[in-house]
């Protein structure tokens, strides 16, 4: 399995950095697109820049409804696409993506997306606005890396919910103001990305298993 960052805080040569956040979870069989950054055309200049076309995502998957996740929506919809999103999106917006997508396909529990990436399941923020976290099985067995959007959860729960389809090997996405630091004890890839608040203690507590997040960045799983 490959995730490419597409859309973050901070960029790679050749990519645009903008407040959001967007990657590209590639497996054998199907192209799945984690939330679509603030801007379409960042968006697409930045797929682009991997060689991807809207028409190649096969689904594309919604973490919340903040713009900075569902900004760049618009710009990456096609008929073939089917939208994977939390069951509290606004019933406006729902038929809004349903006229240009295939399928929409509301999520409240945990579940299998496609073979070897998971949702946690919607878990509630405050009233009307919760999240989903994909979790991805690792090709090598050794467990599974929870990918966040902006992480309002808190990583405690959204951990908890992960651990339902394996043991934790890595995180990667928005921590928010995530601070039990000592919790990533034993994980063996972080890439704390976006609106991460405490990025430079994660990377001084945890050195050698943190990653640098940006658009651009590639990472076989
Ligand atoms: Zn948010
Ligand atoms: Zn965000």
């Amino acid at each position: 399995m490959k995730l490419s960052i597409v859309y973050d805080n901070e960029a790679n040569e050749g990519f645009i950095n903008d407040w959001g956040f967007s990657c590209l979870i590639e497996t054998e069989d199907w192209k799945v697109l984690f939330d679509t950054g603030a801007s379409g055309e960042i968006l697409i200049h930045n797929l682009q820049q991997f060689g991807i076309q809207k028409e190649d995502i096969d689904i594309i998957a919604l973490s919340h409804k903040h713009w900075d996740h569902i900004g760049g929506l618009k710009a990456v919809l096609h008929p073939g696409v089917a939208v994977c999103l939390p069951s509290s999106f606004p019933l406006g917006l729902k038929k809004h993506i349903a006229k240009k997508a295939a399928s929409i396909v509301e999520v409240s529990e945990p579940k299998e997306i496609v073979p070897g990436v998971y949702t946690t399941g919607e878990l509630r923020i405050v009233l009307l606005l919760t999240e989903q976290s994909l979790v991805l099985k690792t090709k090598g067995g050794e467990g599974v890396v929870v990918v966040t959007g902006c992480g309002h959860p808190g990583l405690e729960r959204i951990f908890e919910a992960a651990k339902a389809f394996g043991k934790l090997y890595g995180v990667i996405g928005g921590f928010h103001g995530f601070k039990k630091l000592e919790l990533l004890h034993g994980l063996e890839l972080i890439i704390p990305c976006h609106g991460t608040i405490r990025k430079k203690e994660i990377l001084e507590m945890y050195p050698r298993k943190v990653v640098r997040c940006g658009a651009g960045m590639v990472i076989e799983l």
